[in-house]
């Protein structure tokens, strides 16, 4: 926010530093926010609240834990690469990171068992 009267920037300030000038927030010239800047919105006490959690960490995470193998794995994967590169800050790292964990485990677990499986068909030859 600046102040309308001489354009000094206010930095939440009741009167402006330069001027003296009461703060109107109706007159007071409001910034255009830019559509690719996001703006992390700022709490009244001054904690920024908890980024929102990917929703892609938690759906691998249930995925890997319910029904386990690739698909759980791929999801907290993909999760865990829309985290990285998200320009906003997302939640979520933890779960993904779980999720690729278990998902990866089991995956391995389940190529032993097909592994075996095939085995003891093949085995006559
Ligand atoms: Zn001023």
């Amino acid at each position: 926010m600046f102040c309308a009267k001489c354009g000094a920037e206010l930095k939440g300030a009741a009167f402006c530093a330069a001027c003296g000038t009461e703060v109107n927030s109706s007159v007071a010239v409001p910034i255009q926010p830019t559509p690719n800047s996001y703006q992390v919105p700022t709490a009244p006490n001054g904690f920024a609240p908890k980024p929102p959690t990917n929703g892609l960490a938690i759906a691998g995470f249930v995925v890997s834990l319910v029904c386990g193998g690739p698909v759980g794995f791929v999801l907290s994967l993909v999760a865990l690469n829309q985290i990285s590169k998200s320009p906003t800050p997302q939640g979520g790292k933890g779960l993904a990171i779980a999720g690729a964990i278990i998902g990866g485990l089991s995956s391995i677990y389940l190529i032993f068992v097909v592994g075996a499986f095939f085995n003891g068909f093949t085995s006559g030859y």
